[in-house]
């Protein structure tokens, strides 16, 4: 894990798109956690977002990571190397099901990375960090 710390982001111009397209979205997320998602092929600057939406049923809930995912695939692209999910929480992690969308599409050295404010430090994992014994 490294952190880029908030001061830096500015540095890093495809992290700062992915930074405000991701709280950007968060807000128009109808669930009572807001979560918003960014993921970027880097090598093209890439940057596309998605929030969660909830259900009443809430196995249909649609999460954040995989919204964000499906409209990178959904704009033509087969891949990405790194996203960035954004809430109002300390701690949180991809769920098990976005991982598995994590790891297929963007594979296990993506940089999955959590930001808790929109001026905080970023953490940043490889996938295969979260998932260390994941099945390929
Ligand atoms: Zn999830």
């Amino acid at each position: 894990m490294k952190i880029i710390e908030g001061k830096d982001i500015k540095k890093f111009s495809v992290i700062k798109e992915m930074v405000e397209k991701a709280w950007s979205v968060r807000a128009s997320s109808n669930g009572k956690t807001r979560v918003g998602a960014a993921c970027a092929y880097v090598d093209e600057g890439i940057v596309v977002e998605g929030c969660n939406i909830e259900h009443r049923f809430r196995s249909h809930d649609i999460h954040a990571e995989v919204n964000a995912i499906s409209t990178l695939v959904a704009t033509g692209y087969e891949s990405f190397n790194s996203i960035l999910i954004v809430a109002d929480r300390e701690q949180f992690t991809p769920c098990g099901s976005c991982m598995d969308w994590i790891m297929e599409i963007g594979g296990e050295n993506a940089d999955v990375m959590f930001q808790s404010s929109m001026t905080g430090d970023i953490k940043v994992y490889k996938a295969k960090e979260l998932m260390p014994h994941y099945p390929f």
